[in-house]
């Protein structure tokens, strides 16, 4: 197997990027279908629609979920439109539906993201869920978008829960590229890690522990700082090589399982992401030293700690086997981390986790 790295065509960050955006729909075509959320519709200058450009674009309102009949209902409107480059403006749900249909169509695509919350804008990879809101598949498009652009004044007045469930994405990306590195497993590249993915994973978690607690502050400020734009670089840019050419494994896993408990939906993918990764680190035997680094982190942003935080007030075995049971399905990335993972032992982990996480609390009060 080869080793294999995939990046984003071009990654641009600043203030009032938004306005790239004519240029770019004439540099990719002359068409542009924007597929962007309730709230993300907003963000897009009334110039725009006051112009010669107004007849080169059309807003499509995303519906809520990345799911297989959403798909089919988008790209019917793309080709009714006889658009021939696609822009995805919102979060992770609409930037995967707008990816997957380009893909599917082939046709270019533009990703603006107006949150920080998870890491899918620059990776080539989107996932599919039911349309009740449980995780489906993932799918791997040809090529990564061709150009991700990131408004850092979109970005610094949007809610600070999105920068945080971000934080919580990007913090497994390193320790899960470490697992994929260790046991020889595939990154989502379908090859061996490269020495790029290793080191923009590891860059992305010294990022988080230096500047995230401040981004918070400043992204509650609404304040363009260096830390709000090196964590919106973290969750986005480094996250997104990170954890595409670095390799994915329990976390992400743990946090699929998770998805199967109707409680835990109206918790954010970062967020579960990041209890799945304290779970994951108990499964892998962790050091006590890195176990508390993560949770001491956690604690220090807002991130989950314990099962309660990500909806799951009354714990039950049968209820965690349903989470553990899903996540070692065979193909799961939580093989990643050796051959003998059982459900057994990621209920044990999950349970070690909230323990841990519950201690932890308790000894902040
Ligand atoms: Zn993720």
């Amino acid at each position: 197997m080869n080793n294999i790295a995939c990046f984003p065509g071009k990654y641009i960050q600043g203030s009032g990027t938004i306005l790239n955006l004519e240029h770019l729909i004439n540099r990719f075509g002359h068409k542009a279908i924007i597929l962007a959320s309730p709230s993300a519709r907003k963000f897009l200058p009334e110039s725009f629609f006051h112009s010669p450009l107004s007849q080169q674009f059309v807003v499509e309102t995303f519906g809520g979920e990345c799911s297989e009949l959403a798909l089919s209902d988008f790209m019917n409107r793309i080709r009714i439109e006889k658009a021939d480059v696609v822009i995805g403006m919102g979060g992770g749900k609409t930037i995967d539906t707008a990816k997957i249909a380009a893909d599917r169509i082939g046709l270019p695509v533009i990703i603006v993201p107006t949150i920080a919350s998870t890491d899918a804008p620059c990776s080539g990879c989107a996932v599919t869920y039911t349309t009740e809101g449980a995780f489906e598949k993932v799918h791997y498009q040809r090529l990564n978008p061709s150009v991700v652009l990131v408004d850092m004044d979109i970005i610094a007045k949007a809610p600070v829960r999105f920068l945080v469930a971000g934080i919580g994405d990007a913090l497994a990306t390193w320790f899960e590229a470490r697992s994929c590195t260790a046991n020889a497993a595939q990154n989502e590249c379908g090859g061996f890690s490269t020495l790029a993915g290793q080191n923009l994973a590891q860059l992305c978690y010294d990022v988080l522990l230096k500047y995230g607690v401040q981004a918070k502050v400043d992204n509650e400020a609404n304040l363009i700082s260096p830390a709000l734009s090196y964590i919106t670089e973290a969750n986005i840019l480094l996250s997104g090589i990170g954890f595409e050419s670095g390799g994915i494994a329990s976390a992400h896993a743990i946090h699929n399982g998770f998805t199967a408990l109707p409680e835990t939906h109206a918790y954010y993918h970062g967020e579960k992401v990041a209890f799945g990764l304290q779970a994951g680190l108990q499964l892998i035997n962790a050091s006590e030293e890195e176990i508390r680094e993560v949770v001491a982190f956690c604690h220090s942003v807002g991130l989950p700690i314990r099962l309660a935080d990500i909806g799951i007030d009354e714990v039950s075995r049968g209820k965690l086997m349903i989470v553990a049971r899903k996540s070692t399905e065979e193909g799961s990335t939580i093989h990643h981390e050796g051959n003998d993972i059982t459900a057994e032992k990621v209920y044990d982990a999950i349970m070690k986790a909230d323990v841990y996480g519950r201690q932890f609390a308790a000894s902040k009060d």
